[in-house]
């Protein structure tokens, strides 16, 4: 089923704006010589002034806003904010925008990192990603056999959860654009992930339609979370919750596994699930477009403090399968440029916990760098689109602009 976000009719005086540079934040504490005691230290603080009641970075309507991966990676080894890279231009903008190139100048790349892409596969021999696909290096290639003992034979690259073998091709195209929006290669073609050290594992979750079970995206998470991601991306969603989903996502939470999820493209007031489950482990994801303006079509933050953040979501360019690259549109294009950011802060301090990177990406997005903005009440949610299936990735949207 193909949803049209275009059908919605926010105003744009409904919208809060977000127009103002960034302002790089400055480091509340003196710096430790022990880098962990650094993050660990801010942390303490900015606990301490929402304690006092001072709350008011967080926004209804975007959360705490765009997140800025330079600052989270200086803050993510306890180092003065780093002064800002000049932009990379093109169709890279959007790594400009969440100031990518600031942690790459410093050597943050994503190297080490592996990302899990639970989503309709991944075009794993792509000109821009085969390179940067993870591979089971416990399995031995097409024997038959189990060598690893995790539950899975051959997977050597990832797990197909749909149909229950080690085919994680894409038959969709999403779960591709994503993967490049994370970690394309750095090779002066087609696109540059925000990551492009990083290393993608597929886990197909989604069928050609994008639609799946939560069996399968709770299997494909726990799959993620014991095979040696530290991120997980989740461009995908629905309405209603699922005990074992939020249980799935506290697993990996408890095992400092940090996932990333889609707010949704229903223009409602709060986010969709899981995203909902960010105000407890991960973190939510809204959309803005080129300007930096909250998009129509994304789910807000809502009135309950959760860990939401915007990115770029509209004409986003990234790879689709084939050797092609295609404009995706949607909060399933926001979500991996903030799986991205974290990918960085951790090739940058692998120590992190769930809870340290949920609080840096926070800590460092723009609403937290600024006075606090009024909450714009929105309108009654149109609702354009009921939930039609239980989970749908969200790239449901006009890709022709
Ligand atoms: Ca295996």
């Amino acid at each position: 089923m193909k949803l049209d976000v275009t059908a919605t009719s926010f105003s744009d005086s409904q919208l809060n704006m977000q127009d103002e540079k960034l302002v790089i934040p400055q480091l509340q504490t003196s710096l430790e010589t022990s880098v962990i005691s650094a993050v660990h230290s801010y942390l303490i603080l900015e606990e301490e002034s929402q304690e006092s009641g001072t709350t008011n970075n967080y926004n209804t309507n975007n959360g705490y806003g765009l997140i800025n991966a330079g600052s989270a990676v200086s803050m993510a080894i306890g180092q003065t904010p780093y002064p800002k890279a000049p932009p990379i231009g093109g169709n890279n903008w959007g790594a400009d925008m969440i100031n990518a190139p600031t942690a790459w100048q410093n050597g943050y790349t994503g190297q080490g990192i592996i990302v899990a892409v639970l989503d309709t596969g991944v075009d794993y021999n792509h000109q821009d990603l085969n390179d940067n696909i993870w591979f089971n290096p416990k399995e031995i290639v097409g024997n038959g056999i189990d060598d690893d003992g995790n539950g899975y034979i051959d997977d050597i690259r990832g797990w197909n959860f749909q149909s229950n073998n080690n085919n994680v091709l894409d038959d969709n195209g999403h779960g591709t654009h994503v993967s490049g929006t994370i970690a394309g290669e750095n090779n002066a073609i087609g696109v540059t992930g925000i990551a492009y050290n990083s290393r993608i594992m597929p886990v197909k979750v989604l069928d050609e339609k994008g639609s799946g079970s939560y069996t399968s995206i709770i299997q494909g998470i726990r799959y993620a979370t014991d095979n040696g991601a530290r991120i997980i991306n989740m461009s995908l969603g629905g309405g209603s919750g699922s005990d074992g989903l939020k249980s799935a996502l506290e697993y990996a939470a408890s095992k400092n596994v940090i996932v990333v999820m889609a707010a949704g493209n229903d223009g409602n007031s709060i986010p969709s699930y899981p995203a909902r489950y960010a105000y407890n482990s991960g973190l939510a994801v809204g959309a803005v477009d080129i300007n930096n303006k909250t998009t129509n079509f994304s789910n807000r933050s809502g009135s309950q403090e959760i860990k939401y953040v915007t990115a770029p979501g509209e004409d986003i360019y990234s790879t689709v399968p084939n050797n092609k690259y295609a404009n995706y549109t949607g909060t399933s294009m926001a979500t991996p440029h903030v799986a991205g950011a974290i990918a960085l802060m951790l090739s940058a301090n692998p120590n992190l916990t769930e809870s340290q990177v949920r609080e840096i990406i926070v800590s460092t997005a723009e609403n937290s760098t600024k006075p606090p903005q009024p909450n714009q009440p929105l309108p009654p949610s149109p609702s354009p689109f009921p939930f039609p299936i239980n989970l749908f990735p969200f790239d449901l949207v006009s890709q022709s602009r």
